[in-house]
């Protein structure tokens, strides 16, 4: 899906992870915002499904071997899935400046219950952490609950650095 004008881009992914399916609830509503508010300059490319046959099948998505659609974005080796190096040849030809990749894979538990950025890199903890500040605040009633408190910070548990979507969007110079 693709709308908007612009010379700049920013990308909106889901089900890199094809059983996460809460995210595409949560994409459905920025989308819908989106077309009602339209942001100037700005064009949108929203990749609902990056993992679409995993979905269809019914499949988890994660520990394939070699790797699943979210370990698909590695310095060291081309993509294996048509559907990333389609998404990668978009960043590096339309002037992307922020990506959103949309997860959820617990729906109860820890951090997984209630709503967060992954916070992708020390370098641009000073914007994730404006933004988020932002974001909280802009939330209403209609939305799920958000707060800024709740993200998890970068190289921390899990999130670490390496070959995921977040990442590369990191190093293509996305700011967020
Ligand atoms: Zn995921």
């Amino acid at each position: 899906m693709r709308f908007g004008d612009g010379n700049r881009s920013i990308i909106l992914t889901a089900r890199h992870h094809a059983c996460e399916s809460t995210g595409s609830y949560v994409l459905e509503g920025v989308l819908d915002d989106l077309i009602d508010n339209p942001i100037e300059g700005f064009q949108i490319l929203c990749v609902p499904f990056v993992d679409y046959d995993g979905v269809i099948d019914g499949d988890q998505g994660k520990n394939r071997v070699p790797h699943g659609h979210n370990r698909d974005y590695s310095d060291e080796n081309p993509p294996i899935f048509p559907e990333t190096s389609r998404i990668i040849e978009y960043t590096e030809n339309n002037n992307v400046c922020y990506g959103f990749d949309f997860h959820s894979p617990w729906h109860r538990g820890w951090e997984h219950d209630n709503v967060y950025i992954v916070q992708s890199s020390i370098e641009k903890l000073v914007r994730l952490d404006l933004f988020g500040e932002i974001l909280e605040k802009s939330i209403t009633d209609k939305a799920m609950r958000y707060w800024h408190k709740n993200d998890y910070p970068p190289e921390t548990g899990w999130n670490r650095a390496g070959s995921q979507f977040a990442a590369y969007l990191n190093d293509v110079g996305s700011t967020l």
